[in-house]
C-alpha cells in the first residue's frame, strides 16, 4: 500500500500544479501512515526533479524512455499502470487537468479502480475512503466513497498551499518495460497558429469584459500580459461581438481555468463567468461600479476607470522590471 503521484513537467520544468499535488500526496500518505513517491516521465533534469523533494517526496521515479516522449493518454495510462503495479500503489494522484481527465479514466478501467475527479478537501474518512470534489462548476461540492482497493484522486488546481517539507531525495528510474508500449499515433511535427501562451497552461491570466467598450481598447490588456508573461482572457459577450476569438471566452459555456492570479478587468462578475474562473488562486478586479459582484469573488480590487488605471499599472510594472 503507498501513493503514488504523477507529476508532469512542460518542456521540462514542473509548475506549481505539480508541487500541490505532491504537497496534498505527502500529507495524504502521513495520514495513512505509508510512504510517497513521484513518478516523472520525459526528459526532466536531475536539479529540477530534486525540486519535488521540497515538498516531502523522498522517492522520485523517472521514465526517459524515447517510446514515452510524447504524451499519448493511451500508452502513458499503460506505463503508469506498470509503475503502480510494481509500487502496489493503492492510491494515484494526480492533476484535474486535461492531462489527469485523459488518464484517469483509462487508468480506472485498467487497474478496476474508483476515480474522485477534481478532489478540493483531504479525505473525510480513511475507511471508509470518502472524500469532497467540486463539482456544479465548483458551486457544490460531492461527498464521494470510493469502495476499490485502488483509487484515483484527480486534484483540483488551487485547492491545496503548497507546504514546503524538504526531504533527501533520491532518484530512481521507474524502469518502464516499453515492449508493449508503442504509441498507435504519432505526432510528427506541431506548426504553432501563435506563440502566444496558452490560456490553460497561464498562471496569470489577464482578462477583460464589456467595460472595456470597444476591441480598440485592448492594447494594455495585451501589454499588461506580456508584462506578467501571462495569457489574455474574455468574458462571453466580448467573444460574442467579435472583439475577441472565442478561444479567449471563460466561464460555464467557455474555458474553465484555475491560474495563480486572474485578473478581472470590466468584468461584472456573472455566474456564468465566474463557473470558469472561481478556481483561480486570487482575482484581482478592476470595476467602475463598487457594487459589482466581481468584488464578492475577488481577493483584491480597484474601484475605477480601467481606462485611467490600466496605463498606470502597466508604467508601474515596467519600471519595476527595469529597476
Ligand atoms: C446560459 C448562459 C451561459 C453563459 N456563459 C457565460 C460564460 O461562459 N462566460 C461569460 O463571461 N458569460 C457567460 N454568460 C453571460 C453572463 O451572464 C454575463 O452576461 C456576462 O458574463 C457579462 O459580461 P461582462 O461582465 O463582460 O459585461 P457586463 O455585465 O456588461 O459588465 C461590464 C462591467 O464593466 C464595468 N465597467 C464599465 N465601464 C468600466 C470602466 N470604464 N472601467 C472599469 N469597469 C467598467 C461595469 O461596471 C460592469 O460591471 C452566460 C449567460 C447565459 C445565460
Amino acid at each position: 500500500m503507498s501513493v503514488l503521484v504523477y507529476t508532469e513537467n512542460w518542456d521540462g520544468s514542473f509548475k506549481k500544479l505539480s508541487c500541490e499535488l505532491i504537497s496534498f500526496a505527502v500529507k495524504l500518505a502521513e495520514e495513512m501512515q505509508t510512504d510517497v513517491a513521484a513518478l516523472s516521465i520525459g526528459n526532466v533534469e536531475a536539479e529540477e526533479l530534486e525540486k519535488l523533494g521540497q515538498y516531502g517526496v523522498k522517492r522520485i521515479l523517472t521514465a526517459q524512455n524515447g517510446e514515452l516522449s510524447q504524451f499519448d493518454p493511451q500508452t502513458y495510462a499503460k506505463a503508469i499502470t506498470q509503475v503502480a503495479d510494481k509500487e502496489q500503489a493503492s492510491l494515484i494522484v494526480m492533476a484535474d487537468n486535461n492531462t489527469g481527465k485523459a488518464l484517469a479514466p483509462r487508468l480506472s478501467v485498467r487497474m478496476k479502480a474508483a476515480v474522485a475527479s477534481g478532489v478540493s478537501h483531504m479525505p473525510d474518512t480513511l475507511s471508509p475512503f470518502v472524500i469532497k470534489t467540486k463539482t456544479f462548476s465548483g458551486n457544490a461540492f460531492a461527498v464521494t466513497e470510493l469502495p476499490t482497493d485502488v483509487k484515483i484522486l484527480t486534484i483540483a488546481q488551487n485547492s491545496f498551499d503548497l507546504k514546503k517539507n524538504p526531504a533527501e531525495v533520491t532518484v530512481e528510474d521507474a524502469g518502464i518495460d516499453t515492449s508493449g508500449l508503442r504509441p498507435k499515433a504519432a505526432v510528427k511535427e506541431v506548426e504553432k497558429q501563435t506563440d502566444k501562451l496558452l490560456l490553460t497552461d497561464a498562471e496569470i491570466v489577464v482578462s477583460a469584459g464589456r467595460g472595456m467598450k470597444t476591441p480598440e481598447n485592448w492594447g494594455p490588456i495585451e501589454e499588461l500580459a506580456s508584462l506578467l508573461n501571462g495569457a489574455t482572457a474574455c468574458s462571453r459577450p466580448v467573444s460574442d461581438e467579435g472583439w475577441r476569438p472565442h478561444e479567449e471566452h471563460t466561464g460555464q459555456t467557455g474555458k474553465i481555468i484555475a491560474p495563480n492570479v486572474y485578473f478581472a478587468i470590466g468584468i461584472s462578475g456573472a455566474t456564468q463567468h465566474l463557473a470558469g474562473v472561481s478556481g483561480s488562486k486570487y482575482i484581482i478586479a478592476i470595476n467602475n461600479d463598487k457594487e459589482a459582484p466581481i468584488f464578492d469573488a475577488a481577493q483584491y480590487g480597484i474601484v475605477g476607470d480601467a481606462s485611467r488605471i490600466l496605463p498606470r499599472l502597466v508604467d508601474a510594472l515596467k519600471k519595476a522590471k527595469s529597476a
